[in-house]
């Protein structure tokens, strides 16, 4: 079996490690490939190739970087049914949603094309009498990103577009689950014409990663994952003097008010908790009906659809599946296992994914949809991140209940309410404490000119993914005030100096 190794300096280059993990297909259960897992020494390697190319492309003005994104995104859409069945056999997801994954990435490949414009900075005319003030925002250098299975394509491109738009070097770790189609981009990169070294990968566990967290050269660090992890990422990187933006896990919630209209709740419900087989960190997990009435028809309601929900192979059928596999054998025994703890719990199981057998993939990692009701805090079920195909319905009497339901989750990356009233949604708006809101919409996923980001433990550091945060960054702002000679003429100035 082939072992992908690392692209360094725009060549693939073998790991000697003897180390790597096998990466599965998941509809089938069988190993597809073995990804190298590389040295302490060899992420040296990769870093040093970053901080090489730093010195000239740092130097490459602004336009001439966006040109190689413009040619990057065309190859992207040249190589999109390639790159998305890549998506498909090593994380399970179906095809249609991988390349709509695929899409929201390459929007952020499209604001980074826009990066003339974004470096534009800050300018003031006489801040003083004869004095001017004006920003640059200059490349951070050498940055790393570390990014989640889930997300193979899309996660990454919220990180090194951007960051190599605004002059600076990358080396990216993917998953080591489904490291394929991050080299895949690597390649159409450099065929875009990015300089070597400017963009490289290192496939790797913990101990790549912890190199990039301490290495003097890394300036900043992204890291997408889930929350224990993130925590570690962002305390260790800080520790040791980086820039972190480290996203982690989520538990989104979804009100449902007495007035919301019941068919558009039940099919946005059915995309949000079941699509891309829960793993999403913008999945729907628990629907908060306000009220018994909504809950029984909402549940009535779920049942029926999830009845004809079809569950198969990502890619390859007639009619293509709503929902394919979960990403491991391991995962999906992890999912199963919080369906019986929920049962031991006392929730009530409305529909059990649990048996569910795919004919003839006997072997592949699928869980059909689950559907809970009756969940309540404290129970496992509620209070963690599933990350599977696994909706719960809490019944609360009040709109009130729902929000400190939510405000008291220690979560906090998205949510949604669902109301014909736009006094509750606007309420809704004010006083959630989550970082990403829908009115009526249930991923609130923000477009890439704007920023992606939780709150609580969903998120460590400032600053979001992509958007001007995203710009904000991977620059470093510098700012400068200038005063002509008429001023100097004027002598030297002892005292605290304020404009006049
Ligand atoms: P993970 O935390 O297991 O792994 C993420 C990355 O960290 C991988 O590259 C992995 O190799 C590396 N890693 C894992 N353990 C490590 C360790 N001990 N030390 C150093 N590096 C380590 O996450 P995952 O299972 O790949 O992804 C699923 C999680 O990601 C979920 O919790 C999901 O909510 C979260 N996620 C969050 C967002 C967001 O925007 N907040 C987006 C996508 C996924």
């Amino acid at each position: 079996m082939q072992t992908l190794g690392n692209y360094i300096n725009n060549e693939a280059v073998a790991s000697q490690s003897g180390r790597t993990a096998e990466v599965f297909n998941p509809a089938t259960g069988e190993p597809s490939l073995n990804v190298a897992l590389s040295t302490a020494d060899e992420t040296r390697g990769a870093i040093a190739a970053a901080a090489e190319a730093l010195k000239t492309w740092s130097k490459v003005t602004p336009l001439n970087r966006a040109r190689i994104l413009f040619k990057f995104k065309a190859l992207i859409e040249e190589h999109a049914d390639e790159l998305a069945e890549m998506i498909t056999s090593e994380h399970g997801k179906v095809f249609s949603d991988a390349k709509g994954e695929l899409t929201r990435g390459l929007e952020v490949v499209e604001f980074a094309c826009g990066i003339p414009h974004l470096l534009k900075g800050e300018h003031s005319l006489n801040v003083g009498r004869g004095v001017d003030s004006y920003s640059k925002m200059q490349p951070v250098g050498v940055c790393a990103g570390i990014s989640p299975f889930n997300f193979p394509a899309m996660v990454p491109m919220w990180m090194f577009p951007i960051a190599i738009a605004c002059g600076n070097t990358f080396v990216m770790k993917p998953s080591e689950k489904d490291p394929s189609t991050t080299y895949r981009l690597a390649e159409l990169l450099a065929e875009a014409g990015l300089p070597k070294g400017v963009f490289n990968i290192v496939n790797g566990d913990k101990e790549a990663v912890d190199v990039l967290l301490t290495d003097d050269r890394i300036a900043a660090v992204s890291f997408v994952g889930s929350t224990p992890v993130a925590e570690y990422i962002y305390k260790t990187a800080s520790e040791h003097g980086k820039r972190v933006q480290a996203l982690g896990g989520a538990k989104n919630h979804m009100v449902v008010m007495p007035d919301a209209d019941p068919e558009q709740v039940v099919g946005s419900l059915m995309g949000a908790a079941y699509g891309s087989a829960g793993e999403r960190c913008m999945a729907i997990s628990v629907a908060v009906c306000v009220g018994d009435e909504v809950a029984d028809t909402l549940i009535e309601k779920l049942k029926t659809e999830i009845g004809t929900m079809r569950v198969g192979p990502g890619i390859g059928l007639p009619e293509e599946a709503h929902m394919g596999p979960l990403i491991s054998r391991q995962h999906a025994d992890k999912v199963k296992g919080y369906i019986d703890s929920g049962v031991e719990e006392g929730a009530s199981l409305v529909a059990d994914g649990r048996k569910f057998v795919y004919e003839g993939h006997e072997n592949g990692y699928f869980v059909g949809p689950t559907l809970f009701d009756n969940v309540k805090p404290g129970m496992r079920i509620y209070d963690e991140e599933i990350f599977g195909p696994v909706l719960s319905v809490v019944r609360v009497d009040s709109y009130a209940e729902a929000v400190r339901l939510i405000n008291e989750h220690e979560y906090g990356n998205g949510t949604a309410i669902f109301t014909r009233d736009g006094d509750s949604a606007r309420q809704f708006c004010e006083e959630i404490e989550v970082g990403m809101v829908g009115v009526n919409v249930p991923i609130p996923v923000p477009m890439a000119f704007h920023s992606f980001g939780g709150w609580k433990r969903s998120l460590f550091g400032p600053l979001h993914m992509h958007g001007p945060d995203g710009v904000r960054f991977y620059t470093k702002m510098k700012t400068i005030t200038a005063r002509w000679p008429t001023g100097l003429r004027a002598g030297a100035e002892f005292s605290m100096p304020t404009m006049k």
